[in-house]
């Protein structure tokens, strides 16, 4: 089968950082028999610079045809001023919704040399890896009715929370088959004690995994105690599902546990295309960062991580995936850092592009 990728590098540093990806990909190409068919894109303000939209129509219909989409980050002071359906971000949630992409991937992976930039202790987050998968398309962002209005003298603020068990259980799915490919658990959050929606959640996510995947185990836990054994003990959890709301504020927790905003790449999956594999957008959690932009500074390894993270899930190439975080890890391992992961401990400081040649050493080394 080919493999198809539409990378949009975007705004700030994201064109930076995705072409160290770029000599990543091409290296895939050259040693593992592993070519990519690429194709590139605009989107944020510079495609409302160039094209007159955050993302255009014909940006969105590559990225609904390829396998897997690499974004790197969107946004700058240059664009705060625009209309809100000409924003920058407009071209991320467009990519999101128009994707239908349903189930969010939040890795919280700590490598070894790392451990020191956590707010928890060291042997705490030491080899830590877990994953949260949030649901992303529904939920309390979403739900009608919604607004402020008045009642007699005051104001009213309304959000609802609402869920369907069609939505329940295809994120749940995502998530057991995930699992499946890590270490085989999952522990789905809610607040069943307070929320009629919370016991749907649970509910329907016990009767997915007890009609198609009870070889995965499952827990539940209400999602405030989850929230304390995510900064008490981390390392006991694999994968953690949850919805929207719960997601959003979770998976940010867990990721300063691991440090770095440099380091945090993530996935939105969508529904399995014609060939099997899943609809799938991968980009770094970090933003533009236009206060480092064009210094050739920027930490590439979040982005590089995405791709890895679409080698594991789109191309089913989970040996490369492996392959690609150990050249990450093993180039930690010597001290090698970009300024954001320069800790009192020191190291060789490099830029953008020497952390680049670092990993492909490394790849070439393996
Ligand atoms: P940011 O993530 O861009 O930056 C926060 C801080 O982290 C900055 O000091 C930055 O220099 C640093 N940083 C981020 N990524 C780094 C990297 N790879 N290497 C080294 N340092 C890094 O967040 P922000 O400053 O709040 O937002 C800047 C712009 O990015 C805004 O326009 C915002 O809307 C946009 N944004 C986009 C996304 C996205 O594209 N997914 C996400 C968040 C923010």
């Amino acid at each position: 089968m080919t493999n198809t990728l539409l990378i949009l590098p975007g705004d700030g540093i994201g064109p930076e950082v995705m072409a160290q990806v770029r000599r990543v990909i091409d290296w895939f190409g050259a040693n593992r028999g592993m070519p990519f068919e690429v194709s590139e894109g605009l989107v944020g303000g510079i495609a409302y610079d160039e094209e007159g939209a955050p993302i255009s129509d014909a940006t969105m219909e590559v990225a609904q045809s390829v396998d897997a989409v690499l974004l790197g980050a969107v946004g700058g002071p240059k664009w705060d001023d625009l209309d809100f359906k000409d924003k920058p971000e407009r071209g991320l949630l467009r990519l999101r919704k128009d994707m239908d992409l349903f189930a969010n991937l939040r890795p919280a992976q700590c490598f070894d040399a790392l451990a020191d930039f956590s707010s928890l202790k060291p042997d705490l987050v030491a080899g830590l890896d877990m994953m949260i998968v949030r649901e992303l398309t529904s939920g309390v962002y979403f739900g009608e009715p919604r607004g402020v209005s008045h009642d007699g003298n005051e104001r009213v603020g309304v959000n609802t929370h609402r869920y369907t068990e069609s939505e329940i259980a295809r994120v749940a799915r995502s998530a057991f088959e995930l699992a499946r490919k890590r270490r085989n658990r999952v522990c789905s959050m809610e607040k069943r004690n307070v929320m009629e929606a919370g016991i749907l959640w649970h509910d329907v996510v016990q009767e997915v995994h007890d009609a198609e995947y009870g070889d995965v185990e499952l827990t539940h836990m209400l999602a405030d105690a989850g929230g304390m054994q995510i900064v008490r003990a981390p390392k006991q959890f694999d994968v953690i599902l949850t919805d929207n709301l719960f997601g959003d504020m979770l998976s940010d927790v867990a990721a300063m546990l691991t440090g770095s905003l440099g380091m945090l790449p993530s996935a939105s999956l969508g529904a399995p295309m014609a060939n099997g594999r899943p609809k799938a957008l991968y980009e770094p959690v970090h933003g533009s960062a236009p206060d480092i932009a064009g210094r050739g500074v920027a930490n590439p390894i979040a982005c590089i991580l995405s791709f890895a993270m679409a080698l594991r899930y789109s191309f089913d190439a989970g040996d490369g995936a492996d392959l690609l975080e150990g050249a990450v890890q093993s180039v930690l391992a010597d001290g090698v850092r970009t300024g954001d992961l320069m800790g009192p401990e020191g190291g060789t400081p490099v830029g953008t592009a020497q952390m680049g040649d670092a990993i492909l050493a490394k790849l070439d080394a393996a």
